[in-house]
């Protein structure tokens, strides 16, 4: 799943695109590509490669549209080659797609289309969206129901968006499993797969739900699902600044993000600690306080780094609280058959909100009748909007793909958690003020830590050619072992 960057507005659209793509090459990706209306027509450009690749072609194109769509490709059907590269278009060639996720049943579609008479370019999934859409159109010669229909044919996951040259004005988003924001600016729009690609151009922001379109012209828009019912499309406010999601004068976004960690620690406390009752106040929990104080178990479900965040909640809560608590891997949970009790409490934590094997855990949990909690630290990420209450972390963006920050995050809201649990059981006031006290000093100590970072410099420059590492932890050190390993495996 890679990145989605569409515009419609007043200004040239292909600058915006590729700055937005470039906002978003953090996540990886093998190919890129954008289309755009010029004069009547779609000009396509995308190759396999890097975007400042795609901006030299570009840069000879002398495009001047004010609507296009561009996109970062992570292959999962052909090869990562020009080819394969979004957009992708119709067989017509008037309609351009740019898709994240997989279409699942893409063999069927693509059968029935070439036995009736179509042929495709590119070995993609993708394309086979593009060509069905294309297909309903020369029926339909409407291009907002042709999308409609196709992605109620559609099974597996999408970020699309859609733009035609039968249809100039007309930009097409629609999402399910994969992120798409609709940033509302000044006579503009600018859809994304990440809000990040966004914020320079306004900060108001539509975070569709799966299942949900938005059919936007230069002077509306409107959000549907694609069984065509109307949805609010409640407009959020991003939280973050730009400055949180550049540089700045480090070497890397990993390093920033460590760098950055007595502040964002503090930040998951801030108005959250009662030192003096020995407490924490956690508004997003109150609706579902009595339930949390009734729980006979808490299930936490999660995968990778925020999977090990879990297993210290648990050792957290287990004594604090004494609350049975379970760790699940999120992917196994989803394909087994979970024995859920009405007095459990499920407890999803992602960085993102966005973890698909996490999310599908979640639904089927509440599918079950659980309550269901949420640990997340995108702002109005699928998982938290599909939780009945939960805790931001407040890490702010996390670029680096090896999570640094949000995993202290998480662990000092796992930590705030479990002291509140604490507090409607067993635990003092008395133990509490010293636990929270306990809690308000570590961003101080991370600050030591970091001071001497020269002389971390000197360990690994010292084993860094060493064949294996060996991390050892018992009790809550034990997780963070497991999450220290993790992170020297990922290159
Ligand atoms: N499945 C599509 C492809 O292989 C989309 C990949 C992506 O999410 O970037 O082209």
């Amino acid at each position: 799943m890679c990145g989605i960057v569409g515009y419609l507005g007043k200004k040239p659209a292909s600058s915006i695109i590729l700055n937005g793509l470039k906002g978003l090459e953090y996540r990886g990706y093998d190919s890129a590509g954008i289309a755009t209306i010029e004069y009547g027509k779609l000009v396509i450009s995308k190759r396999a490669g890097k975007v400042a690749d795609l901006e030299k072609i570009i840069s000879h194109a002398n495009l001047h549209s004010t609507i296009g769509i561009g996109h970062t490709r992570w292959a999962t059907h052909g090869e990562p080659n020009d080819i394969n590269a979004h957009p992708h278009t119709d067989s017509s060639g008037t309609i351009a797609l740019i898709h994240n996720g997989i279409i699942e049943n893409y063999l069927t579609i693509k059968k029935k289309l070439l036995s009736d008479g179509y042929t495709f370019t590119s070995d993609t999934d993708s394309e086979v969206l593009a060509v069905f859409i294309g297909d309903i159109y020369n029926r339909t010669k409407d291009l907002e129901l042709s999308v409609r229909l196709a992605l109620n044919e559609i099974d597996g996951t999408f970020g699309i968006v859609v733009i035609s040259t039968h249809e100039p004005d007309t930009l097409i988003a629609a999402r399910r499993g994969s992120p798409i924001v609709l940033g509302i600016g000044d006579n503009e729009y600018i859809v994304a797969s990440d809000a990040s690609a966004i914020i320079e151009h306004t900060r108001q922001v539509i975070y569709l739900s799966d299942n949900e379109m938005a059919v936007i012209n230069r002077d509306n828009y409107t959000t549907k699902t694609i069984a065509n019912e109307t949805t609010t499309g409640e407009i959020h406010e991003i939280e973050f600044d730009l400055q949180s999601i550049q540089k700045g004068n480090y070497e890397h976004f990993m390093l920033k993000e460590i760098y950055e960690q007595p502040s964002t620690f503090r930040d998951a406390m801030r108005g959250r600690l009662l030192v003096e009752e020995g407490n924490v106040k956690l508004g997003g929990l109150r609706n579902v306080a009595d339930k949390l104080r009734n729980a006979r178990r808490i299930i936490f479900l999660a995968c990778g780094t925020s999977w090990h965040s879990a297993l210290v909640g648990e050792y957290m809560i287990e004594r604090l609280a004494q609350i049975p608590v379970e760790v699940e891997y999120a992917s196994e949970f989803r394909y087994r058959s979970p024995i859920i009790y009405p007095d459990d409490v499920i407890i999803a934590i992602s960085q993102s909100g966005e973890t698909a094997d996490t999310l599908a855990a979640l639904r089927e949990a509440k599918l079950k009748g659980a309550t269901v909690l949420g640990i997340v630290n995108v702002v109005g990420s699928s998982i938290a909007r599909e939780t009945d209450a939960g805790i931001y972390s407040h890490a702010g963006p996390e670029i680096g793909v090896a999570s640094t920050k949000a995993f202290t995050s998480q662990l000092a809201v796992l930590s705030l958690l479990a002291l509140y649990l604490g507090r409607t059981r067993n635990v003092s006031s008395v133990e509490g003020k010293r636990i929270a006290e306990a809690l308000l000093a570590i961003p101080e100590k991370i600050q030591y830590i970091l001071e001497h970072a020269e002389q971390i410099h000197e360990i690994a420059k010292e084993y860094s050619n060493a064949q294996n590492f060996l991390y050892l932890g018992r009790g809550y050190n034990f997780p963070v072992a497991l999450e220290g390993a993790l992170k020297l495996k990922k290159k």
